[in-house]
């Protein structure tokens, strides 16, 4: 075993001996009562938790509550001994996984995911970023050598104006920062959830140190799952020479700053936050600097904010579920009067971002909302033009410029497999005719 196999294990270990079996955390948990676990059978599950941490069997009722886990972190926040039950789980469902078949078979479904994944990436990016953009932002994070890195992970590459909004942001702070992200920055979360933990040290881990390398004192994440894993599964293995957190926690402890840069004649708009809980202060961050906005009306809904932190990722094993929180999102902003959904992190944005054709809502990125305030931003959002599913021409266009751009080809399969990409995941969209007959005549040209 390796020494960071080692640290995780010890960290399972120190969970398992502070906890009391109190059953809180399996008695909040909102997956385990999706799937039809009974709350009354809590301190059963836990006693099970740490007798397989510490080298017990894999109970079959525990196992099904690891594998319905989608990282709320409602057990984490219920937990009166302060354990971080989410990232025990997390550590012990690797474990399980990793003793139940061989790596093999774990390493080929991650590498799967990952190529899929990067496949996509690489396609959507190169349809909407500049070549020198995206070159800046795939460059070596060692290779670096401002005070602060702003990670970006991989998948907000599909809404690459997610990125460009907060470089914009950050240009208004005047900030010594450098962009770094694509999937050789990848957090290695494929590797961890199949159980390749080797292949997972050479990715996830390896990004992590590569941070530490660049010399930067503040690394500033976007993606809440990169977050949550730098935080749960490398920060607290080992602490790191730089600070880490999430964006708008940074944006909000710079509220001030961004205050005295804000323009008064901001459009006047009543928004709802589409509200995800479970990644350190974000929600509460977000609704800050909102509040702040000249003009803008924040409107408090009340919605399920706790069932997953974000979604798609591991929160797309309840379709049913995600689908009825959309809609009631929706439809609950309208009833109250809003006129725009903010959405919080890139998923919930593509989630959403179709949601303008069926409910007179615009949709936007919180990032949009501050660009525009500081007078930048302002960066056409073409991902939601493709779920909207209407008129293509200003798409294709910037996709045909930009493709040629970065020397990329794209060809009538990736089409069909980037449709597929766009609109099978849960949320609220167009019809998708309108994407796949415009860029499968643009692979035809
Ligand atoms: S992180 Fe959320 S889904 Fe996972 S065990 Fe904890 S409460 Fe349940
Ligand atoms: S809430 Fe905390 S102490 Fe109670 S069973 Fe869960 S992990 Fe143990």
């Amino acid at each position: 075993m390796s020494a960071y196999a080692d640290r995780l294990e010890a960290l399972a270990a120190e969970a398992a001996d502070r906890c009391t079996g109190c059953g809180n955390c399996f008695e909040v948990c909102p997956t385990a009562r999706e799937i039809g676990l009974d709350a009354g059978e809590a301190k059963a599950r836990v006693g099970e938790l740490s007798s397989l941490t510490r080298g017990g069997p894999a109970a079959k009722g525990l196992m099904k509550w690891l594998d319905a886990c989608d990282g709320s972190a409602r057990c984490t926040d219920a937990c009166p001994e302060d354990i971080n039950v989410r990232q025990w789980v997390t550590i012990a469902k690797m474990k399980a996984l990793e003793s139940a078949r061989p790596r093999s078979e774990g390493a080929t479904a991650a590498a799967s995911r990952f190529r899929h994944m990067a496949q996509a990436v690489r396609l959507l990016a190169s349809m909407q970023l500049p070549s020198e953009t995206l070159q800046r932002i795939l460059a070596p994070a060692e290779k670096r050598s401002a005070d602060v890195l702003f990670y970006t992970g991989c998948n907000v590459l599909r809404t690459p104006h997610i990125v460009l909004n907060v470089m914009d942001i950050l240009d208004a702070l005047e900030l010594d920062f450098d962009v770094v992200g694509g999937t050789a920055h990848c957090c290695g979360v494929y590797q961890f959830q199949e159980a390749d933990l080797p292949t997972y040290e050479r990715m996830g881990h390896r990004t992590f140190q590569r941070f530490g390398q660049s010399g930067a004192s503040k690394v500033l994440t976007w993606c809440p799952t990169c977050t949550k894993n730098f935080d749960e599964l490398e920060q607290a293995v080992e602490p790191a020479s730089f600070d880490l957190g999430h964006v708008s926690e940074f944006l909000a402890a710079n509220l001030d700053a961004l205050k005295a840069r804000f323009r008064p004649d901001q459009p006047r708009r009543r928004v709802v936050i589409h509200e995800h809980l479970g990644i350190g202060a974000t929600l509460a961050s977000i609704a800050t600097l909102l509040k702040a906005v000249p003009n803008l009306e924040l409107v408090e809904l009340p919605q399920d904010s706790g069932f997953s932190y974000a979604c798609g990722g591991q929160a797309a094993k309840f379709k049913d579920r995600e689908q009825a929180i959309h809609r009631a999102l929706a439809e609950g902003a309208v009833a109250e009067g809003a006129d725009t959904i903010v959405t919080m992190y890139h998923s919930c944005h593509r989630a959403l971002s179709g949601a303008e054709v069926i409910y007179p809502l615009k949709v936007v990125n919180f990032t949009d909302v501050l660009a525009e305030a500081l007078g930048r931003g302002g960066h056409p959002d073409y991902y939601r033009l493709y779920k909207k599913g209407g008129a293509m021409d200003e798409a294709v266009a910037a996709a045909r410029r930009f493709l040629q751009d970065n020397g990329v080809r794209v060809d009538e399969s990736s089409v069909q497999s980037l449709t597929a990409d766009i609109f099978n995941e849960t949320g609220l969209a167009g019809s998708r005719d309108a994407f796949r007959d415009a860029f499968t005549a643009l692979a035809r040209q």
